[in-house]
């Protein structure tokens, strides 16, 4: 009447603050849609770099690429790595490998000017040692 006791289960780990230990999973989903988005950046990646002696150091197709990448990842749910993140213009899709100005703010942040002019901001006076999510050890996923 009563359940069979477990005994091939391995008991749950739980670390000093309580946590529950969970082991990675042992593939990724979607695989082929950040096959996909690596792909589109290393084509515009390459893109820029071909082009980086041309009018504006860019090419309309190098922002069609990060553009494409973004809308796929917006439309498959995955997710870029900040990292990647932090490379691109969210106005006009450019790479930021060579933006038009960088700047120390008044509070210690980080500007880096695009070349239409969106300012993106980096607060690297607060914390010097802030890791991301995906950055601290252990919490990525490597294939
Ligand atoms: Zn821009």
């Amino acid at each position: 009447m009563g359940k069979k006791a477990q005994t091939g289960k391995a008991k749950p780990k739980i670390d000093d603050n309580g946590v529950l230990i969970v082991p990675p999973p042992r593939t990724i989903a979607n695989q082929d849609h950040f096959h996909r988005l690596n792909y589109l950046y290393q084509l515009s990646a390459y893109q820029t770099k071909l082009r980086a002696g041309a009018v504006k150091g860019h090419t309309p197709l190098a922002r069609n690429y990060i553009k494409s990448m973004d809308l796929i990842s917006k439309k498959t749910k995955t997710s870029l790595l900040p990292t990647l993140k932090r490379t691109i213009c969210k106005r006009c899709h450019r790479l930021l490998w060579a933006p038009k100005r960088l700047e120390i703010t008044r509070d210690g942040a980080l500007a880096v000017v695009c070349g239409c002019g969106a300012v993106k901001r980096y607060n690297v006076a607060a914390d010097a040692d802030y890791k991301t999510y995906s950055e601290r050890e252990g919490n990525l996923i490597n294939p």
